[in-house]
């Protein structure tokens, strides 16, 4: 149910708050111990950051994709690495259940998940199914009431610290591709699961990734999402859609923010006896700067709405999140040259968010598969439809 007016304009004020009051100045500190403080994970919990997409009947805030963007726009202003914290509950851990899973699955997890009593993780990739995850191996042997899962899973976001995951298995070896793949909801202190270390990460220091090994993990039939095998791959591809919309708006989030940094410096920062910004050259970084993000932002907030109408987003979120992490990539990388030298060393925030944007253009699909999944469905309209509906139509 949508949020009135006031209430959310309420909710984004109060985040910004917490943004500027609590995240901001913590910035610096995270970078350098790579851990987010416990205080700030229980301010997340009171301010409901974990419940904003689940379901009121289940706890959550229940927001539409038009109100999540929003919420995702004004929290990226501070470094990604917070967002991260409940982001897996928010969106790819979460959603599976939400979209696919059965009445009593639903009760069981999701009003943990929205208190921010349980972290979700969602567990897709693995050692050599990356871009083509339809390939992927992990086994899910039907055994008895239950399954046997073994595999590795790779980069899972908060797999460190999570108690629960969404893990996408192939339950029909017979079948190579998304045909043969179940989605299964698995507590993350069954036995049978171990994890690996800590990755060393360029950026986002504080966001928690490893491994997730299944060695002879027995779960109970009722862990099988929605109680159907063969559903779990366009599970996980619907949870993307959603995914890749909210990763678009943190884009946008963050680079509104890089812009007011680069524009303080441009205007303090005086060189041949004047600011910087008076020279046209970095006017022109700030100028291509602004009107990038304001394009892919209006996008953005355009899908979401359609979004939030039922309409179909498939390959607009693709278009958006290509759109959106490599528009935030430019405006991070301008802003470091904005900075001169003090944008090459980590005590200076953009030179922090310079590494931090990097992985936008890799995960939830890199660029290169968004620009295969957008002319595809492209073709796909054009041969189904006899055309290809732009945004505008
Ligand atoms: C910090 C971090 C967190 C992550 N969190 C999660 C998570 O929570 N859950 C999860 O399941 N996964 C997660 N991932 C995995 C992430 O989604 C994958 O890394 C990503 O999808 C790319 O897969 P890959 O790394 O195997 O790269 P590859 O698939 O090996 O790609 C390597 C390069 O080849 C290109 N390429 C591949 N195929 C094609 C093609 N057909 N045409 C053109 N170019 C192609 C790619 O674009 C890329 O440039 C995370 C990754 C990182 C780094």
């Amino acid at each position: 149910m949508a949020l009135d007016q006031q209430t959310l304009e309420q909710l984004l004020d109060t985040l910004s708050r917490f943004v500027h009051e609590r995240l901001i100045p913590a910035e610096a500190t995270v970078d350098t111990e790579d851990l987010i403080p416990d205080d700030i994970v229980t301010g997340m919990r009171d301010l409901g950051l974990f419940g904003l997409t689940i379901p009121e009947r289940y706890e959550g805030m229940g927001l539409t994709t038009a109100e999540e963007v929003e919420v995702a726009w004004t929290i990226t202003h501070a470094a990604p690495a917070f967002r991260s914290v409940f982001g897996t509950n928010v969106t790819i851990g979460s959603q599976g259940l939400v979209i696919g899973g059965t009445e009593q699955q639903k009760m069981t997890w999701l009003p943990r998940m929205a208190r921010g009593e349980v972290v979700a993780s969602f567990a897709l990739t693995e050692p050599e199914a990356g871009s083509d995850a339809a390939s992927l191996t992990t086994r899910a042997e039907r055994q008895g009431n239950g399954y046997i899962l073994n595999g590795v899973k790779r980069f899972i976001t908060n797999a460190p610290v999570a108690d629960v995951f969404t893990v996408m298995a192939r339950t029909d070896p017979q079948k190579k591709g998304a045909d043969g793949i179940s989605a299964f909801i698995v507590d993350a202190s069954s036995d049978g699961i171990r994890l690996g270390l800590p990755y060393d990460k360029i950026g986002q220091k504080g966001a928690r990734v490893c491994d997730v090994i299944f060695e002879d993990c027995h779960v109970p039939a009722e862990a099988l999402i929605g109680g159907v095998e063969g559903k779990g791959f366009r599970i996980a591809m619907q949870v993307l859609d959603r995914g890749r919309l909210h990763l678009a708006a943190t884009c946008c989030g963050l680079a509104d923010r890089i812009i007011d940094e680069a524009l303080d410096h441009a205007l303090d920062r005086r060189q041949f006896g004047r600011p910087i910004g008076d020279f046209q050259l970095v006017q022109a970084m700030l100028a291509d700067s602004r009107t990038e993000h304001d394009s892919a932002w209006a996008f953005v907030r355009d899908v979401a709405r359609r979004a939030t109408a039922g309409e179909p987003i498939t390959r607009l979120a693709s278009q958006a999140k290509y759109l959106a992490s490599e528009m935030v990539g430019r405006v991070a990388d301008r802003a470091v040259q904005i900075h001169g030298g003090a944008g090459y060393v980590n005590e200076t925030a953009v030179a922090r968010l310079y590494r931090d944007v990097r992985l936008y253009r890799l995960y939830e699909g890199t660029s290169e598969i968004q620009k295969l999944l957008i002319a595809r469905h492209m073709m796909r309209e054009r041969r189904e439809l006899g055309s290809s509906p732009g945004a505008g139509r």
